[in-house]
């Protein structure tokens, strides 16, 4: 579902109003919304209102959204140099988005204010709410840094049923108005290819809903019949372009040249790519980060990229974060956000959860104010999310307002969603 920002009617007329934004006046058409008044809160969208929205409510949509354009006092000439080179279309290098990792006071909220202009300048005010099924934490594979690696002797493990599976996203569509589903497990053969297709067609028989996978490295004949059967993307990390590192935190199961064998046919294949990295791995530095945010940015058409958090039985459980790591990590992870904002000006960007859990309810705002345009919110049902423990104390959304004011009613929000993503795989 997708969200817009609020505006106020300041003028009524017969057929439609007037609502100021910043920077204009737009004129609305009020559809059937009737018997608007001056005043009233409403939300649009394509040029019609389509409810009203208690001025509350309204004003705190608003405040998370809100522009924040600040006027730098001191920039270096590399710093313009680079910002420059951004609006003029020009590709990063390495040095130039290491430079913009280490970046600090001024510039660093020059930074978080451009993306968070861009953000608003293409994506007009709209951020869209996915949502994220884990339907099974059954896992053949070891990395080192995941609570569901295989030899985690400690984990209740749980599989939902097809028709499980399928009823949980049926009701996310009808009930609450998702538009997009993510189904994610560890990478769990006990579902077949045949298992797995007729999940995403029994699903898409019931309602109209873009389905992206993130069940790991199955290979090309499998992602074929998935995409056939109607997924849509899928979600799929590379983790880290590191490959040293790689190699060191997946001593079984997960290659790093299969993950991106990967991601070539998943494009052949026409899906949407949703990508990225891990962010404060132990040994990761900022070069690192730098190679991550351009190996993105090569192949996501939507960015997915957290912290790692360390976690109990895995074999990085005793790397915990102490208050600096935790604070470089969260601003490692706003810079990121901000530097893809900057260099792939359209593309979506979630707030992951584990960025959430990290820093806590308040980096939504930042991390939107930073460029990122959508949120993920977690629809597995209650009794089965306590034991997907990628990592552990997972942090859970208020997801009233939001999903209280989400657009779901409106065939406009999917078919919104549809032209985006045929746009930006060029069909
Ligand atoms: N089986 C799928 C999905 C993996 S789980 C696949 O192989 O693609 C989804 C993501 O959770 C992983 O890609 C990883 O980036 C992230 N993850 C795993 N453990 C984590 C941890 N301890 N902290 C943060 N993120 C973690």
């Amino acid at each position: 579902m997708c969200l817009t920002i609020p505006a106020q009617v300041f003028e009524k007329h017969k057929n439609f109003v007037l609502v100021k934004t910043d920077s204009e006046i737009r004129k609305i058409n009020t559809g059937f919304l009737t018997d608007l008044k001056k005043g009233d809160w409403i939300l649009h969208t394509v040029g019609t209102a389509v409810r009203i929205i208690d001025s509350e409510e309204a004003k705190e949509i608003i405040e998370l959204l809100g522009k924040t354009k600040y006027i730098p006092q001191k920039l270096s000439t590399q710093f313009k140099e680079i910002l420059k080179k951004i609006q003029l279309g020009g590709d990063l290098t390495k040095e130039e988005i290491t430079y913009l990792l280490r970046v600090k006071g001024d510039e660093k909220k020059t930074l978080f204010s451009e993306a968070n202009i861009v953000r608003q300048a293409n994506l007009h005010d709209f951020f869209c709410i996915h949502g994220i099924i884990e339907f099974s934490n059954y896992c053949k594979n070891d990395c080192s840094y995941c609570g569901l690696r295989a030899e985690n002797r400690n984990l209740t493990r749980y599989r939902m049923s097809v028709s499980e599976i399928v009823q949980t996203a049926v009701d996310a569509v009808k009930k609450k108005g998702y538009k997009l589903l993510v189904l994610q497990s560890g990478e769990d053969y006990f579902y077949t290819d045949e298992m797995l297709v007729e999940i995403i067609k029994k699903i898409k028989e019931k309602c109209r809903v873009f389905i992206f996978m993130s069940v790991g490295e199955r290979g090309y004949p499998a992602y074929k019949k998935i995409k056939k059967a109607g997924a849509s993307g899928v979600l799929f990390r590379f983790e880290t372009s590191n490959q040293k590192l790689f190699k060191r935190l997946h001593s079984k199961g997960k290659n790093f040249k299969n993950r991106l064998e990967h991601l070539k046919f998943f494009r052949e294949l026409g899906y949407f790519i949703a990508t990225g990295s891990l962010i404060g791995l132990p040994g990761q530095t900022i070069d690192d980060l730098a190679e991550d945010i351009l190996l993105t940015k090569k192949w996501a058409n939507m960015v997915s990229t957290g912290p790692f958090l360390s976690t109990v039985d895995t074999s990085l459980a005793d790397v915990i974060d102490n208050e600096k790591t935790k604070k470089w990590k969260i601003e490692m992870n706003l810079k990121m956000i901000a530097i893809l904002r900057l260099m792939v000006e359209t593309t979506r960007i979630p707030v992951v959860t584990a960025l959430e859990t990290l820093a806590g309810v308040n980096i939504r705002k930042k991390a939107l104010q930073s460029g990122a345009n959508s949120l993920m919110f977690n629809l597995t049902p209650a009794k089965y999310r306590p034991h997907y423990k990628i990592y552990g104390h997972k942090f859970y959304q208020k997801e009233n307002i939001w999903e209280k004011y989400g657009l779901f009613k409106d065939k406009e929000s999917y078919q919104m969603l549809e032209e985006r993503m045929a746009k930006e795989l060029n069909v």
